[in-house]
């Protein structure tokens, strides 16, 4: 059995675990990476970014039937649009393909190795990894746990046949005539939403009493105002309860305790995700776990020395730049910089149409965390940009601590908004006040104005409204 020995050890190469790697290499650090599948982990190649091109696929076809449709305020025609399914997938797969190679390349720039196969703890300093040509044992002095997560799947809806997780949604070659969404949280919705756009008849259930329980009702409002639009049934404090024995059809229980059937060609089970530690060998370390999650400390430090652990195997938020950004601390970390958490904020987007966006606190965040604030919230519909892409729904709103002015958080929910989630977090992180926001010339005309002019409202003197 050959043996390597190496400085950093990384077990999974999503988000987290390639970021890591390179950020190490980059500071010189003797580094390895391990990796079962492929490079890029859940967000590249079943996640992130192939759902983001199937929802442009679902946006640009709904643009066309609309012209088809003669829908469009400016008096845009066209011929009813068709959509080859499989040739729009092949196309999402070639993205995904040039970002494994992306990715790859990066992390051979930075001198990492790279180990195909699945990695299982030893010891706390060592890992056997099952390869094609047999076993290989690698010795580490710091060993990174960023092994992701992989969907939640429910006893009495197991995935297989019509039963699909994101993942087989993503792969569709055909568009399901009927899909049922159990979960109405991120991925259900922003799937859900791309397959109506291109035709399906989606219906989904959620067991809480309001889609997305993340955001507040002033966000999720236009969403659901446009689902309906599309004509999305949502049913709401509903539970699944299996398929009909054909598998032609889904078994609920409404809000009311009344048995319902949907017909379903398809059924996307999206009700969250779980951590993946299977085969890993964690009985052999002795950590200290939050239900299945990997506990750890502000440097995402495991409860053992020379172990940390990013990314969505140690819970929520469980996105791409969050492992990120943990991976790129820890790689410091490991080089012996003086680097803990200090992030003010991590930003969450859904892909939803609308698109929501929120960085920082939310009013009932605030007001619970016994702060006093003020708040701003201007509406897109006096906003010349939305006015002509025709995307007048939403508003901009902030949240600032009343005495100091200091903006706790942004939300947004309108077409686009996801570009300004940046600036939103570059605002919260440079401890902006309302003045500051306020006092920067957002360029005319922008979608960003509704910010500068949420802060005015604040402050009390909006000017377009
Ligand atoms: P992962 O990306 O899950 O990577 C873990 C890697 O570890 C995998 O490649 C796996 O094969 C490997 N691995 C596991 N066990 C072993 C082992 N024993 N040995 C070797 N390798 C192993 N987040 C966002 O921020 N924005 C989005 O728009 C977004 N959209 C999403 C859409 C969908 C459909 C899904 C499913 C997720 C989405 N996410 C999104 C979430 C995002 O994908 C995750 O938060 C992110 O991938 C987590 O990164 P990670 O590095 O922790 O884990
Ligand atoms: P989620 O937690 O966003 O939503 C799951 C939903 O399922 C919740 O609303 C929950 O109430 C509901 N639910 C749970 N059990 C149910 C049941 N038995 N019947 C009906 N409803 C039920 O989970 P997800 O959509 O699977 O996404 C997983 C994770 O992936 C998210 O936590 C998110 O962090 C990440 N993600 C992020 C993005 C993004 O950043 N844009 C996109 C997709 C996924």
């Amino acid at each position: 059995m050959t043996e390597i020995t190496c400085k950093l050890l990384v077990i999974g190469a999503g988000p987290g675990g390639y970021v890591c790697a390179i950020r190490a290499g980059q500071l010189g650090l003797d580094t390895v990476i391990v990796e079962s599948t492929k490079l890029g982990g859940s967000c590249l190649n079943i996640g992130c970014i192939p759902s983001k091109a199937m929802i442009h696929v679902a946006e640009e076809f709904e643009k066309a039937a609309h012209a088809a449709a003669g829908k469009t305020p400016f008096g845009l025609t066209a011929s009813a649009p068709k959509l080859d399914l499989k040739q729009a997938v092949a196309w999402k797969d070639g993205i995904v393909q040039r970002l494994n190679n992306g990715v790859a390349a990066l992390l051979r720039k930075s001198k990492v190795k790279i180990v195909h196969g699945r990695a299982r703890f030893r010891d706390g300093k060592t890992v056997i990894v099952e390869t094609e040509t047999g076993p290989r044992t690698i010795k580490a002095e710091t060993i990174v746990i960023a092994t992701g997560s992989a969907p939640v799947e429910l006893p009495f809806l197991p995935f297989g046949g019509n039963v699909i997780s994101s993942t087989g949604a993503l792969a569709l070659t055909e568009v399901p005539k009927r899909l049922a969404v159990v979960g109405g949280g991120y991925i259900g919705l922003e799937l859900g939403t791309a397959f109506a756009k291109l035709g399906a008849k989606v219906t989904v259930v959620e067991a809480q009493a309001s889609i997305l329980p993340l955001y507040d009702a002033e966000l999720t409002a236009p969403v659901a105002k446009h689902l309906a639009a599309l004509g999305v049934e949502v049913l709401l404090g509903a539970k699944a309860r299996g398929m009909t024995p054909k598998g032609n059809a889904l078994l609920i229980e409404t809000a009311g305790g009344e048995e319902k059937r949907i017909e379903a060609d398809k059924v996307l089970v999206t009700v969250g995700r779980a951590p993946v530690t299977n085969g890993l060998g964690l009985e052999e370390l002795v950590l200290d776990m939050d239900g299945r999650f990997i506990r750890i400390g502000e440097r995402c430090e495991t409860s053992m020395r020379g172990i940390h652990a990013i990314g969505d195997v140690t819970g929520e938020p469980m996105l791409a730049h969050r492992a990120m950004a943990q991976g790129e601390m820890v790689a410091e970390i490991a080089a012996g910089l003086p680097r803990a958490w200090d992030k003010r904020c991590i930003p969450a987007v859904c892909f939803t149409d609308p698109e929501i966006v929120s960085v920082g606190l939310s009013p009932e965040e605030a007001g619970k965390a016994g702060l006093e604030i003020k708040t701003g919230k201007f509406p897109f519909a006096a906003n010349g940009r939305a006015m002509t892409r025709h995307g007048e729904q939403g508003f901009v709103r902030i949240v600032a601590q009343a005495q100091t002015q200091l903006v706790l958080g942004i939300q947004a929910v309108g077409q686009g908004v996801s570009e300004l989630s940046s600036t939103f977090g570059l605002a919260i992180e440079m401890g902006a006040t309302l003045e500051d926001i306020a006092g920067t010339i957002h360029a005319h005309p922008t979608l960003g104005e509704a910010a500068q002019e949420a802060a005015l409202m604040a402050l009390g003197h909006a000017i377009h409204i």
